[in-house]
């Protein structure tokens, strides 16, 4: 059986002797790879490589970037159906889902592939008499890339655009449950024409983790995944002097007020819900439904659901294909069980699907799900949407506003004012008004507020940019000797 190994200045080896992981289809069950798993060393060996590259590549011209940016971006489009099979075959997602994770992350080639512009730094001319000040934006060094299972291709995509065309070196450590993806783009980066050690993919679980964000050479880490290993790198890597932005799990809503059209709530509903079964960070796992809205919801979304076809990502026609792995899809069914167990009504079962081979549980709708149950209180990540039916507009924004989470939210409505008073009030990073999953474009820039993100910038865009980067102010002047004076007062800038 292959063993997927890591890749580390152009090399793709791994030691015999390591420790490895197990890697499945989740649509059969069957073990497919295996993964190496980094033990320091290895890491130590990625962090080097991408040392010595930084000191060409810092300082390679923004031309020649640019244009092996869009060599790469040109190859990631070629390569769609390849990169989409390997992320189906590892993940379970449909093919057709998998293209959609990787056009997004094309967006955000597309946007470093700008980086003359991003970079453009500020100048003031005669601040002072004969002084000039500019600002330029350098890049950091070696910088760390941790990224979750859901979006094995877009996440890493979200980071190594914009870290590398701002002059860092790169090491990616993907999620040991679907490496593929990360492996064929890292050929393709080296296949755009980027030298070697400029990109190192290493691949492992907390003991890789845990040597990038000790390790005195890796200067800022990117981090996405649920909260808890979100806070962790966070505190780890802060208190080792690191810049950190640790993007954390979820539990988007959906508020529909009374005045929404039922219909296309409920489509929006279906589809964020359970697109790639509910294993998707903006997925909606709450419908907050407002006053009377509630029965006709219930029911509209309750017939969708059960027209959804679930089965292997591969095959056309499936609209839902099954969870990344056996532990993950039993966890999500507990919580069913435990709604139900709480008082919450099962609407539609999924659980009809678990004695069938490969990681299956069908979409399940529960109604009338109160704010102590875990099925509420918990990030489920799986194909589970819960309504929880409120009285008033006050009392779904206070819902929102004692979530801990605060990642993506939408409202369903026809009203404009009663959306733009919900924009300006909300307290989440994201907001849909008619758009269930407002993932932003790649020239904006994404992040959650509270637990969902812990840091201070968002990822990709702008503050991409800003964050793989920092600034230096330099003041100028050039003046006649016969000019000068030995003056001991702070500069005034008269
Ligand atoms: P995860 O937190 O289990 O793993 C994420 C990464 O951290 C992986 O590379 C993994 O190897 C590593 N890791 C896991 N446990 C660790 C530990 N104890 N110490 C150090 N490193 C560890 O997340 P996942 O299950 O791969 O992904 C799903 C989660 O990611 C969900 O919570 C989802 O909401 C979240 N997510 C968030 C966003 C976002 O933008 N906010 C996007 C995608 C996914």
């Amino acid at each position: 059986m292959e063993t997927i190994p890591h890749r580390i200045d152009g090399v793709a080896d791994f030691d015999p002797e390591g420790r490895t992981a197990p890697v499945y289809d989740p649509a059969t069950g069957a073990r497919t790879s295996h993964v190496a798993l980094a033990d320091g060393a290895t890491v130590d060996a990625a962090v080097s490589a991408a040392s010595q590259a930084f000191e060409d590549w810092s300082t390679t011209s923004i031309s020649r970037r640019t244009k092996l940016l869009f060599s790469f971006r040109n190859l990631v489009e070629d390569h769609v159906d390849d990169l989409a099979r390997v992320i189906t075959s590892q993940h379970g997602k449909t093919l057709d889902d998998a293209r959609g994770e990787v056009a997004r992350g094309i967006e955000n080639i597309e946007f470093a592939c700008g980086i003359g512009e991003h970079l453009k730094g500020a100048f003031s001319h005669q601040v002072s008499n004969g002084v000039d000040v500019h600002t330029i934006r350098q890049p950091l060094g070696v910088v760390a890339g941790i990224t979750p299972f859901n979006f094995p291709a877009m996440v890493p995509l979200w980071m190594l655009p914009n870290a590398i065309a701002t002059g860092n070196t790169f090491v990616l450590k993907p999620s040991e449950r679907d490496p593929g993806a990360a492996m064929l783009l890292a050929e393709l980066f080296a296949e755009a024409g980027f030298p070697n050690g400029v990109l190192n993919v290493v691949h492992g679980d907390k003991e890789a983790v845990d040597g990038l964000l000790t390790h005195p050479d890796v200067r800022a880490v990117s981090f996405v995944g649920s909260t808890p290993v979100a806070r962790y790198v966070h505190a780890t890597a802060t208190a080792h002097g690191k810049r950190v932005q640790a993007l954390g799990g979820a539990k988007n809503h959906m508020v529909v007020l009374p005045d929404a059209d039922v219909d296309l709530a409920a489509d929006a509903a279906v589809s964020a819900g359970f697109g790639s079964a509910g294993e998707r960070c903006m997925a909606i796992s709450v419908v907050v439904a407002v006053g009377s809205v509630g029965d006709a919801l219930v029911e509209a979304i309750s017939e969708r659901v059960a027209r959804i076809r679930v089965g292997p990502g591969t095959e056309p026609g499936v609209e839902m294909g099954p969870l990344v792995t056996e532990d993950h899809r039993n966890r999500v069914a507990g919580y069913v069980a435990a709604g139900a167990e709480a008082g919450a009504e099962v609407v539609v079962d999924g659980r009809d699907l678990l004695d069938q081979a490969g990681f299956f549980l069908g979409p399940t709708l529960l109604d009338r799900v109160t704010p102590d149950m875990t099925v509420y209180t918990d990030e489920i990540f799986g194909p589970v949407l819960s309504v929880v039916r409120v009285d008033s507009y006050p009392a779904a924004m206070a819902l929102l506003e004692a979530n801990p989470y605060a990642n993506g939210t939408a409202i369903f409505t026809r009203d404009g004012g009663a959306a733009r008073r919900f924009q300006d009030e909300v307290p989440v990073g994201m907001v849909g008004v008619n758009v269930p999953i407002p993932v932003p474009v790649g020239s904006h820039s994404f992040g959650g507020w509270k637990d969902s993100l812990f840091g201070d910038t968002h990822m990709y865009g702008p503050e991409g940019i800003r964050f793989y980067t920092r600034a230096k102010a330099i003041t100028t002047r050039w003046p006649d000797p016969a000019d000068s004076s030995v003056d001991l007062g702070f500069p005034r800038n008269a």
